[in-house]
């Protein structure tokens, strides 16, 4: 379906503005970012600036879930230095433990070993 140029009511033409939708001819196409056709000046200002603000939407986005992430992996690797830090203290300081403490330990294993076993 074609309707007629918004400012030359004679000529027919398909081409819409791809800001504001209104019919332009050939004549009085504006080219804007990316090769798309504007009807004005003004309609091409307007798309370049949505367009950057999209895209400085987007570029915040991503900072914001990159800086969610590394937050978390850094949160995640503390938590596998203090985990690593006690399981080697507590290599190390096995023997040194009252036998009291090990054997009951010692024994809750042996516990779990034997339900495993039958
Ligand atoms: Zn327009
Ligand atoms: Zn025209």
């Amino acid at each position: 379906m074609s309707s007629v140029c918004l400012r030359h009511n004679d000529r027919e033409t398909d081409i819409r503005c791809a800001a504001c939708l209104r019919p332009i001819c050939e004549e009085c196409v504006v080219l804007g970012p990316g090769n798309s056709r504007f009807c004005s000046q003004e309609c091409t200002d307007n798309a370049q600036k949505s367009s950057e603000r999209f895209s400085e939407m987007t570029r915040r986005d991503q900072e914001a879930m990159q800086a969610t992430r590394s937050a978390a992996f850094s949160r995640m690797v503390i938590w596998l230095l203090v985990l690593g830090v006690l399981g080697f203290i507590l290599y190390v300081a096995w023997p040194h433990l009252p036998a009291s403490l090990t054997s009951t330990v010692e024994s809750w294993f042996e516990q779990a070993r034997n339900l495993k076993l039958n």
